[in-house]
């Protein structure tokens, strides 16, 4: 909600959707107020650079530090501003501290220029080098469904490389955002990360002001960016929606398979881009499945968290949330599914029950549309090949898991799946290991997160840059005035070094013209 104060200034009130409460507001910043921050932080980055890697560790270990000293009022700030759990929220600063951990001890040994050998002959002469040095001012957006988290997903592999970033954090969950950067300020890092908050006229102005985008959001929104970036000819990489699918195998462990699937699906109340929001079981298991899967979701307590964790699923972040996943259940159930347990909100804020809907088929929006919600309809399949087909008949392809006691047989079908991360008997465990990409394939993304090395890289420009190893002559064999027996030469080391088959290994330009072919 916009609220307008001293003038013409603009605000947004920040909402706990568990109870409606006023948490806090934030300034609705204009597309000059984005423009003079990324000025700013155009000037402070150089230096930031300059300190190296190495430099840049010091700070990040500070802000471990920090986030340890305050990961319990970054909790409140958390829970304020979504009305999570209080245990779905310490997954947020604790994760953080895994990647400050991560990025700032693997940073300088991935960025360390990197010397290469010469492919051929002509190249042996050159001292050959890739440097990597950093977009200047990287725009991290992020949606409101881990507002500690998902920023420092991509802000900290961004400062670790050098960059400079703008946040613009979603404009329902805005506090903790500022919550990390009042961290950097107040650890005393040099003001390379700066938070603008607002609206998606926001992000917008983000867009057209920075050298690099690093998106997290819906699909729709995700085009639009990606659209202005082509625009201006910057790189971005995009974190979209996904629709996971579950495949559970007859020789599944299957209370594994029950609590796992219970816990990717609901998690976060369900609001994650990799929940599992399908779920294809072979018939011989379907029944024993479902009927364990229903008693542990049946267990589950909905409610309000204080600082004590007395609950396992809290609410949904927006109204226009709830909406969609009631849309969902009401449009499968219509349709001849069964909510066997759950399918209502609670009727207190923006809680809704913890649902299993079955007798569910591929045609309905609860399969086809992103619901984001705590929502897992079951679907029997007939076999491994029709569980296949129906996981990868979707137009996302974020990630998926698959559950069997034959380890061999799990990673074959995860080969077969379309998606950017396969779990074998286990939800989420890609996104805790940093050394893997996290990205989605299809309509899910483009690009990735971390990688390993990758991860930074991807927020550098690469330099080459080549230096004479011995000692230069007067000019090249190649070079003006052009002599055809000296380029003939220069050719005919390469054609040597490169063609194969005795054939083609000839030696000048007149007989690679003449060469049949
Ligand atoms: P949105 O796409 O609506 O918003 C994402 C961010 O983009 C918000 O900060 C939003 O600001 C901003 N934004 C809106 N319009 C523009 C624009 N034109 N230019 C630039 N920025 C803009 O997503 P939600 O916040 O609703 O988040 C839910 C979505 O995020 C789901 O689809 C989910 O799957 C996906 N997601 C993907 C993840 C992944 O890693 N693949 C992880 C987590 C979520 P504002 O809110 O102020 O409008």
């Amino acid at each position: 909600m916009t609220i307008t104060e001293s003038g013409s200034a603009q605000f947004i009130q920040v909402r706990n959707p568990a109870d409606d409460t006023v948490v806090g507001r934030v300034p609705v910043d204009t597309s000059e107020t984005v423009a003079a921050k990324v000025r700013a932080l155009r000037r402070a980055q150089s230096q930031w650079e300059a300190i190296g890697a190495k430099g840049r560790k010091r700070w990040l270990s500070r802000l471990q530090d920090w986030v340890l000293d305050n990961a319990e009022s970054i909790n409140d700030v958390v829970q304020s501003e979504t009305g999570k759990s209080r245990v779905d929220a310490s997954f947020e600063p604790m994760v953080t501290v895994d990647l400050l951990n991560y990025w700032s001890r693997k940073a300088p040994k991935f960025l360390a220029d990197r010397r290469s050998r010469a492919h051929g002959p002509l190249g042996m002469a050159k001292r050959l080098e890739t440097f990597y040095r950093p977009y200047p001012v990287v725009g991290v957006i992020t949606p409101w469904n881990f507002p500690f988290l998902a920023p420092t997903f991509d802000v900290i592999p961004a400062l670790a490389a050098g960059a400079a970033v703008l946040l613009k954090p979603s404009e329902v969950t805005p506090l903790a955002a500022i919550e990390l950067a009042r961290g950097w300020a107040e650890i005393g890092a040099p003001p390379v990360l700066e938070v603008a908050t607002g609206y998606g006229e926001t992000g917008a102005a983000l867009v057209d002001s920075v050298d690099y985008v690093q998106f997290t959001g819906s699909t729709a929104t995700g085009r639009s960016v990606a659209q202005q970036c082509a625009g201006r000819l910057i790189p971005y990489s995009l974190e979209l929606g996904g629709k996971d699918p579950a495949i559970v195998l007859a020789d599944a462990d299957l209370d594994r398979a029950a609590n796992g699937i219970a816990w990717g699906g609901l998690f976060n109340a369900g609001q994650v881009c990799i929940s599992i929001e399908r779920v294809y079981v072979e018939e011989p298991v379907y029944d024993e499945f479902v009927a364990k899967l229903a008693r542990n979701v049946a267990e589950l307590r909905v409610g309000q968290d204080t600082r004590e964790a007395k609950f396992d699923v809290g609410a949904l972040a927006t109204t226009a949330q709830r909406e969609i996943v009631q849309r969902h259940v009401d449009e499968a159930v219509a349709a001849g599914a069964t909510a066997l347990v759950g399918g209502a909100p609670t009727g207190v804020g923006t809680f809704f029950e913890p649902t299993i809907l079955t007798g569910v088929d591929q045609s309905m929006s609860c399969i086809r549309e992103e619901t984001f919600g705590p929502t897992l309809p079951v679907v029997r399949v007939r076999d491994e090949q029709e569980a296949i087909a129906l996981a990868n008949d979707s137009r996302y392809g974020l990630s998926a898991t698959v559950w069997t006691r034959d380890k061999g047989r799990g990673r074959r079908i995860a080969r077969q799946l379309d998606a950017g991360a396969v779990n074998i008997n286990d939800a989420f465990s890609n996104v805790f290991n940093f050394v893997l990409p996290m990205g989605g394939w299809k309509e899910s993304g483009i690009g990735a997160r971390w990688g390993g090395q990758s991860g930074i890289l991807k927020y550098c420009r690469q330099q080459a840059i080549t230096t004479p190893r011995i000692p230069t002559q007067e000019r090249e064999l190649i070079w003006y005035p052009y002599a055809p027996s000296k380029v003939r030469f220069a050719l005919g080391v390469i054609r040597a070094a490169a063609a194969k088959g005795r054939r083609r290994l000839g030696v000048g330009p007149r007989r690679v013209a003449n060469d049949a072919p």
